[in-house]
């Protein structure tokens, strides 16, 4: 074969199967988005376990409708535009593939309304081109993206899909990870037009304890220690709970960093050594957040961005070996947890 550039939607495709892997990666992407565009509610509609149908609706900023065309472009981006944009980035999304990606391996409709419009926009890509379609539609301030039929052009992809309910438990799980580094967004999930899940804004520390418990369970929210410590550099907060035999947490493990969800083996890692400092059995549950400064870290690891790298990690690692030790320290001795008071 000669060599030829892809056609975009093909091109599209291939991008597509690094990032959307099964229905929850579709949710986590879109969600991402909305939080991206300040949403402060978020509602999730899933329809057999998304292979039929998601429908995120946020009302957040919105797309304008000259703009709906690019959101839908692989490599468009309102995120970052330099260099020094990637490397000091807080925002989920960065790389400006996900809305093309899924797109081109689903039917996706676009819905939005800024608050300079009189009117919402709906966009609809299609074909090898992916040309995109636009036409006026009734719609809040805001921005709804509805995916129909995911993988139906990739038949390969499509035969991965499990059991409606294993692929709605990934979209329950996802959302789980997303509503504890947001608490004060109201989310709401339901599946099959039945309400499901339903995590309300925490402002004060009692919602805090409710939503904890929402999202973790109430058993994890009621042994929790709240952790809080700090420097100039470094702040780690959030609540460790240890299991006594009886009780276990180890299914209760989220790390953050600024905000992003993590897989990392250095907080196990640190994790592990305080529970052994202490001589305590290894079975730990947690959510902790760690923040620090974002040129301290780089994000662009992984194209699902589930991996981070530290410039200093042996220096991340001992803070938070620090921080958990005292923690540990301070269960061992029998503190209350947060929900006994
Ligand atoms: P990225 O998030 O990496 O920028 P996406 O393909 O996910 O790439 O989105 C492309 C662009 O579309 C975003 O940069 C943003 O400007 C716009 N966009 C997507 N979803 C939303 C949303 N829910 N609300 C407002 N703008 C959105
Ligand atoms: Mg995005």
């Amino acid at each position: 074969m000669p060599i030829q550039i892809l056609p975009p939607q093909l091109a599209n495709q291939i991008a597509a199967g690094e990032v959307v892997e099964r229905p929850a990666s579709v949710v986590k992407e879109l969600v991402e988005n909305c939080l991206d565009a300040g949403a402060s509610r978020v509602d999730i509609e899933v329809e057999r376990g998304g292979s039929k149908a998601m429908v995120i609706r946020d009302n957040g900023l919105g797309i304008a409708e000259q703009e709906l065309p690019l959101a839908l472009s692989r490599h468009a981006t309102s995120k970052v535009a330099s260099l020094e944009d990637l490397e000091s980035i807080l925002s989920f999304g960065f790389r400006g593939e996900a809305l093309a990606s899924i797109s081109s391996v689903s039917r996706l409709t676009l819905t939005s309304r800024t608050q300079e419009q009189e009117q919402g926009w709906q966009a609809y890509a299609e074909g090898r081109e992916m040309a995109v379609k636009l036409q006026p539609a009734a719609h809040p301030v805001g921005t709804t993206v509805q995916v129909e039929d995911l993988f139906f052009n990739t038949p390969a992809r499509r035969r991965f899909l499990r059991a409606d309910k294993t692929e709605f438990n990934h979209i329950d799980e996802q959302l789980r990870r997303i509503a504890l580094a947001k608490p004060t967004v109201h989310f709401t999930l339901s599946h099959n037009g039945k309400s499901v899940r339903q995590y309300r804004p925490a402002r004060t520390e009692r919602q805090h304890q409710q939503r904890l418990g929402a999202i973790c369970g109430h058993r994890f929210a009621d042994a929790a220690l709240a952790i809080g410590a700090g420097n100039d550099q470094l702040q780690l907060h959030g609540h460790l709970a240890i299991g006594d035999g009886h009780q276990q947490f180890n299914e209760v493990q989220y790390f953050y960093v600024n905000g992003r969800v993590v897989r990392d083996r250095l907080v196990n890692h640190a994790l592990r050594q305080a529970l052994e400092l202490h001589g305590q059995r290894l079975d730990a549950g947690y959510v902790l957040h760690l923040e620090l400064p974002p040129q301290e870290v780089d994000v662009n690891v992984h194209p699902a961005k589930h991996e981070v790298r530290f410039h200093q990690a042996r220096y991340v690692h001992d803070f938070i070996l620090q921080g958990l030790s005292d923690a540990v320290a301070q269960l061992v001795r029998g503190a209350p947890g947060v929900g006994e008071e």
